[in-house]
């Protein structure tokens, strides 16, 4: 028997060498001399041998996307099918048909990195992109094996006692010349590449390793960990959560872990599952970017958090976008009806901090009271922080 997507593989050949020879409106010579290739399942390629400029390539990239606005009917089914494509040009963009072939596919990497669609051209600025992204992610790879990534620590605040409660740490990539790397950089390109499983544990072990070491010492401020949607979804994520735990000698209660709300709705049925077991040992669950994600509030309720965190566009525009208060009060009122805690994100004046307490938001974080801090420089701040010294002198 055909499987559908053998039927579909055909069809699709079909419909573009009926195209080709039918609807381009080119000479006959140059009809007659193209050659369509399957180049494995849904990938096809078009070779022009001679009269082909970019203004008929252009023409026959607009030509085919026309062709697949029509459904394939499979099985009984309509199925729409996109259509995208790298082109390359002869003899600048290479002399041989392998180097062609290659240069075209770059571009329609290109295309589909950026999960876009359509046709690319390729060109030497694209070229360049590609081997420095090749390179970054050379380097991306060397860093997790070389242990290059550490986290910064930036506090939270109890906005009605000014103490530094907790502290949430984020991701730097120390690269080489001393420079730092931010998670906005790598991040994206980890989770592509399926590293970020193991940049975020790395994380996680060294954060829960320094809350344990300021513990002993007295100071004792839990920690929160970014944990990205891969990291999650591996079968043994809760294991290695308790692993970390039990490596660093953190009490449970002190760590805390953030998905992000899109994370959260997508399946809550699994974060309730992985989080049932991994909350009874005393560890809190936050939402991150709460507001962002267009969630249904209503499912949002039934996911055992502990914690919102309402994202930094809002605190950001309390001060001068006229929907931004409505919005940050309606969160803390959930919080507030579901009895958990808010921390705010994103603080940068004093005037937002104002608003946030008189509205008893309990935490806030943000530049007003600090970056994210190395370990001994977030020592330093703690045992300097006015409220913490009064509270560590009173209790002896
Ligand atoms: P996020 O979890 O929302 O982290 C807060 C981000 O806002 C941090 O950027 C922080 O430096 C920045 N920020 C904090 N206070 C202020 C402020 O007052 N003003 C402004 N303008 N920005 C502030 P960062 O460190 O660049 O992190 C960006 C994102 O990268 C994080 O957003 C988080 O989603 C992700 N990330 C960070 N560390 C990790 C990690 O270990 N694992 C994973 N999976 N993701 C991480
Ligand atoms: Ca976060
Ligand atoms: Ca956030």
């Amino acid at each position: 028997g055909v499987t559908g997507n053998q039927q579909l593989q055909s069809d699709v050949a079909s419909r573009l060498s009926f195209y080709l020879a039918t609807s381009t409106g080119w000479d006959e010579a140059m009809v007659r001399n193209l050659l369509l290739a399957s180049l494995g399942a849904g990938q096809f390629g078009i070779f022009i041998p001679a009269g082909c400029d970019r203004d008929h390539a252009v023409e026959l990239a607009r030509g085919l996307r026309s062709m697949f606005r029509k459904p394939f009917e499979i099985n009984g089914r309509d199925i729409m099918v996109s259509v995208s494509g790298g082109i390359a040009l002869a003899p600048d963009d290479g002399d041989t048909p392998e180097l062609l072939l290659q240069n075209a596919s770059m571009a329609l990497n290109e295309i589909l990195r950026a999960s876009k669609k359509g046709f690319q051209f390729f060109s030497p600025r694209l070229q360049r992109l590609a081997v420095g992204r090749a390179r970054f992610e050379q380097e991306l790879r060397d860093a997790v094996s070389a242990d290059a990534f550490h986290p910064v620590f930036q506090p939270k605040i109890d906005l009605m006692t000014n103490e530094i409660v907790g502290v949430e740490a984020l991701a730097r990539w120390q690269h080489e010349k001393g420079r730092m790397i931010s998670p906005g950089t790598f991040v994206p390109l980890a989770e592509e590449l399926g590293l970020i499983d193991e940049i975020g544990f790395q994380i996680m072990q060294q954060s829960c390793k320094a809350a344990a070491a300021w513990n002993a010492a007295g100071m004792g401020v839990s920690v929160a960990v970014n944990v990205s949607p891969q990291q999650f979804d591996r079968p043994d994520f809760a294991y290695k959560v308790s692993q970390a735990l039990q490596v660093s000698q953190l009490p449970s209660h002190l760590l805390e872990l953030e998905i992000t709300e899109t994370m959260a709705v997508t399946n809550p049925d699994r974060v309730t599952r992985v989080m049932g077991p991994l909350r009874a040992m005393g560890i809190k669950l936050a939402v991150d970017d709460f507001g962002t994600g267009h969630a249904n509030l209503s499912l949002l309720t039934e996911i055992p958090f502990d914690i919102f965190k309402i994202d930094r566009q809002f605190v950001t525009k309390l001060e001068d976008d006229p929907q931004a208060p409505a919005i940050v009060e309606m969160i803390l009122s959930m919080a507030k009806t579901l009895g958990l805690k808010t921390v705010a994100e994103g603080i940068e004046t004093e005037g937002q901090a104002a608003f946030l307490r008189e509205r008893n938001c309990s935490l806030g974080q943000g530049f007003l009271y600090s970056r994210g801090l190395l370990d001994h420089e977030f020592r330093t701040l703690l045992s300097g922080w006015p409220a913490n010294r009064r509270k560590m002198q009173a209790t002896g």
